[in-house]
């Protein structure tokens, strides 16, 4: 009898533990970088998944904005992913963005260990403002850092050295410029890969790339911004195939974000045409997706939305600040 009672107590506590659990690691998403433990494991991290111009942007009094001002509770940040390698305590950054601040913060918190309070690489993908400009952060103005590797391809790197504020950085040497090539990795240890490759983008001062993360277990790819899917050479379905996440851009959801003008004029692959695009997916291979880089707009960006849980029901997936996915 007093066994049986014994069993029962046990299994209650047992229930009531797991419950507690899920609650709370529910619960982290979008809470202060604080209240975050320290990551032991070889990680991707979302620092951002705004859209260039972030959220709330300049000048908007739509409802979609207008209520973020002066609410100090929600704080988005421009795109951009943290990889952390445990291994070798190290933090990449992939996108310099105007809250690199608050973004690396981040990512030395999760670290743990505050012996460099700066990172040990940066990725960018393209020169359009969202995704390169937070290196400003790194001059004399700022931090002043000491020749921090930053990964760029030839057009991009020509574009730094040859203007400034940016050139200022190069001859300061706050930043160390690295050539990287299309389709060729780079190998920062032993584990952690990265392999840049072209896609078909606006291509004003820079050209764009899309990368593929590569761990000791798992393999990301990672494009914010890219033409329609069918402007690639690749197939952006085989593509998902090969890697573990998968996150993309998803800057507007649909034609209402943009008065309805002619989506297939817009150079970006909506969310509803990537979705149909994604439909013929197993369920599995749907959970790779997360969609990231959302305009001020769009409304993933709010996880209370209808379009978000539309989004999930379907199986995908969307990045908010401060997930993480093992490597
Ligand atoms: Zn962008
Ligand atoms: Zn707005
Ligand atoms: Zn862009």
């Amino acid at each position: 009898m007093i066994c049986y009672k014994y069993f029962y107590l046990t299994l209650v506590l047992l229930l009531f533990s797991s419950c507690e659990q899920k609650k709370s690691s529910e619960a982290v998403i979008g809470k202060n970088t604080t209240d975050e433990k320290n990551i032991s494991a070889p990680s991707i991290v979302i620092l951002g998944t705004a859209q260039d111009a972030g959220s709330p942007q300049i000048g908007c009094n739509k409802s979609c904005c207008s209520h973020l001002f002066n609410n100090a509770n929600i704080k988005r940040h421009v795109v951009s992913l943290g990889v952390l390698d445990t291994e070798n305590n190290k933090t990449y950054l992939f996108e310099a963005t105007p809250d690199i601040g608050a973004q690396i913060e981040i990512l030395t918190h999760l670290k743990g260990d505050k012996s460099n309070t700066l990172v040990d690489g940066i990725f960018i993908t393209h020169a359009h403002i969202g995704h390169y400009t937070g290196l400003m952060f790194l001059g004399k103005e700022a931090t002043n850092t000491d020749k921090i590797p930053t990964y760029t391809m030839p057009r991009i790197k020509s574009f730094f050295e040859n203007n400034g504020p940016w050139s200022q950085l190069v001859k300061n040497k706050n930043i160390i410029l690295h050539t990287i090539e299309n389709e060729t990795p780079v190998q920062l240890s032993n584990t952690l890969e990265v392999t840049p490759f072209l896609v078909p983008h606006r291509d004003e001062f820079s050209e764009t790339v899309g990368y593929k993360i590569k761990g000791p277990n798992k393999t990301a790819l990672f494009i914010p911004d890219i033409d329609k899917w069918k402007k690639w050479d690749e197939d952006i379905i085989e593509e998902i195939k090969k890697v573990d996440y998968a996150f993309l851009d998803a800057t507007f959801y649909d034609g209402d974000e943009i008065n309805n003008r002619d989506m297939s004029q817009i150079p970006h692959p909506f969310v509803i045409e990537s979705l149909k695009k994604f439909e013929k997916l197993s369920f599995q291979e749907r959970n790779k997706i997360i969609f990231i880089h959302f305009n001020h707009t769009n409304p993933l960006l709010n996880p209370e939305s209808m379009e978000s849980n539309s989004v999930l029901e379907k199986g995908f997936r969307i990045a908010r600040k401060l997930d993480k996915f093992k490597l």
